[in-house]
């Protein structure tokens, strides 16, 4: 079994829908994870803001716009009667649902209900146009497996026992969809597997049952060694391995969501990155020996990042300070990315600030505390190991006209970290890029 996800802008038009063909093969065994179409989980974002505000009148043109887009959509979609029933008859199910919500008492609960509808639609679309050519599909509502539990981690083993069952009732049938994103969570409500969560679905999936390869569709001919937003010139890597993948992810490549290849890692599936636009592109196969020797593959940085520096004296020989610090944010359940000590003083960064109020007050009690918001984290994965030299001399000969705020090396073989304010992450990506390629 293979699993492919296309992303939103895979799916982002009636011709692209339509176009899925030329790459999911109905007779081979496969699971399709689709996306919502491109623009629709922000347009949804949108809706939201404006119900949780109280803004009913804007939620309702907003929902307006984006129905007619739908309704664009379906008419170039389908070309029988029919067709154009199922796909109208959705459209409308779903955003008078989305209107009827203007009576209710909107809370992120139902914020999240809104968000889901973008990848029910999606998924809907394709199986009606499948139906409306004779091509035979399932269609495996995600919410039936897909599960996360009171601390938000996606439940595996749950996932693949619910998902082995369902398609046990579909001997015959080889081509499966389902949606990207959405789960439920323990409460059993709909939730989601945060932006960009579709790839995490898919590797999730591969994980479960054990796949044999998932396949990442997107709009770029596989994994760049920098940013191509921020850097012109950048080129895809043909090979990487997990860990390398990972660190990108997790650091910033917007390529790949930040937790997506984890999964496919611990049950070692392999995960290929693929161009939609151009299908013959060998794009990146992510592998656990896709490593390479002595040699500096990519970068990637991440924003938004918050950067403490805790200043104590009775950290000077002492045992014991840093469990202290380390349980104030465990019990925050706040994660730390990056960190360096000295003999009085640790600083570390974290990106999920919503608790750095009760944080900081707490961590007071151990010495003086202070946070920079605005920061990036700048990360070059490739051959840091042991026996390598001069890389990280390289990695920091580049940026050495830039003010830099804490630097990682040897938490890994893997990576170099660099924290600095995020006005400089432009000039970064791109004097590495120059230096190290
Ligand atoms: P999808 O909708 O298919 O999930 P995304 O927009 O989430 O697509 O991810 C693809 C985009 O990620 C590319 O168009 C590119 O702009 C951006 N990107 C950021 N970093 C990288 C990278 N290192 N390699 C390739 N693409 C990257
Ligand atoms: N549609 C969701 C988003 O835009 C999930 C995804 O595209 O992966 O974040
Ligand atoms: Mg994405």
């Amino acid at each position: 079994m293979k699993i492919l996800k296309f992303g939103g802008t895979s799916v982002g038009s009636a011709a692209r829908i339509k176009g899925l063909l030329d790459i999911v093969n109905p007779s081979e065994r496969q699971i399709v994870v689709l996306s919502a179409v491109a623009g629709t989980t922000n347009a949804l974002v949108e809706i939201s803001q404006a119900y949780l505000v109280g803004k009913k009148d804007e939620a309702k043109q907003l929902i307006k716009q984006h129905k007619d887009k739908y309704e664009s959509l379906i008419k170039e979609l389908f070309t029988t009667d029919q067709g154009y029933k199922n796909g109208k008859d959705l459209i409308d199910y779903h955003f008078d649902f989305i209107g009827s919500l203007s009576n209710e008492h909107f809370t992120p609960i139902e914020e999240k209900v809104v968000l889901a509808q973008g990848e029910l639609i999606s998924t809907a679309l394709f199986h009606f146009h499948l139906n409306e050519i004779g091509v035979p599909s399932v269609l495996l509502p995600a919410l039936d497996f897909m599960k996360i539990d009171e601390d938000n981690e996606p439940m595996v083993s749950y996932i693949g026992e619910k998902l082995n069952a369902l398609l046990a009732k579909y001997p015959d049938n080889t081509l499966f969809i389902t949606q990207g994103f959405i789960c439920r969570n323990s409460f059993g409500e709909i939730d989601n597997l945060r932006r960009g969560g579709s790839d995490y679905t898919a590797s999730l999936i591969g994980a479960a049952i054990q796949a044999d390869e998932v396949q990442i569709w997107t709009d770029i001919d596989g994994m760049h060694n920098n940013d191509p937003r921020v850097v012109k010139n950048t080129t895809p890597i043909a090979h990487l391995s997990f860990n390398e993948a990972a660190e990108l992810a997790y650091f910033g490549a917007k390529i790949l969501h930040p937790q997506s290849v984890f999964p496919a890692q611990k049950y070692n599936v392999p995960v290929r990155v693929l161009n939609t636009m151009d299908p013959k592109a060998a794009g990146t196969l992510i592998s656990k020996d896709g490593a390479q020797k002595g040699i500096i593959r990519a970068i990637a940085a991440k924003d938004n990042i918050t950067a403490i520096h805790i200043h104590s004296s009775r950290m000077l020989l002492a045992y014991g300070f840093l469990r202290k610090v380390f349980e104030i944010f465990e019990r925050y359940k706040t994660p730390i990315d990056m960190i360096t000590t000295s003999e009085v003083a640790v600083s570390l960064s974290i990106d999920d600030t919503t608790h750095l109020a009760d944080i900081i007050k707490e961590v007071e009690d151990f010495g003086t505390v202070s946070a920079d918001e605005n920061q990036t984290i700048v990360c070059v994965v490739g051959d840091f190991g042991q026996n390598t030299h001069g890389y990280a001399a390289r990695v920091l000969d580049a940026v050495k006209h830039l003010p830099i705020r804490m630097i990682s090396y040897g938490g890994s073989d893997y990576n170099v970290s660099i924290l600095m304010d995020s006005e400089y992450k432009t000039e970064a990506l791109r004097s590495l890029h120059n230096r190290l390629f």
